[in-house]
């Protein structure tokens, strides 16, 4: 069976700016340690790796696709180059109050991993919120 670390975004791999939202290279700032210990968990275990981020309004006028992708784009290249890749990346992109069970800790978006396929008993989720550990 396979174990999974969900991995949460801003705050875990990259620092949360004030306003929650990395809309542009300028705030795209790695978390010191990142890189060393995440390449220490991709090539020392087997953990699947699989990020969980709520980006909240995604796609709409405040926070446009354009403006998203490439932070993003640096980040997970940064990561490659430290043989972290993602099995899996899932985005919800709704708002808090729409209260869709999509959005952490909601597990509409983590279905496939509620099988015999999977260990959840030995899979763990990194975040740094409440709504990481309710997941
Ligand atoms: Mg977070």
């Amino acid at each position: 069976m396979k174990k999974v670390l969900f991995i949460d975004r801003d705050g875990v791999l990259i620092v949360e700016p004030v306003d929650h939202q990395i809309d542009e290279l300028q705030k795209l700032e790695f978390i010191p340690g990142i890189f060393t210990w995440l390449g220490k968990i991709a090539s020392e275990t087997d953990y699947e790796l699989v990020m969980v981020t709520n980006q909240d309004g995604l796609g709409t006028k405040s926070f446009p696709e354009e403006n998203f992708w490439p932070a993003q784009n640096k980040l997970l290249k940064a990561l490659e180059g430290e043989g972290v890749v993602f099995n899996a990346i899932h985005i919800d992109r709704s708002f808090a109050e729409e209260k869709l069970p999509t959005r952490k800790p909601g597990t509409a978006m983590l279905t496939k991993y509620f099988s015999e396929e999977y260990d959840l008993k030995n899979s763990y989720v990194i975040g740094d919120r409440i709504t990481d550990i309710q997941l």
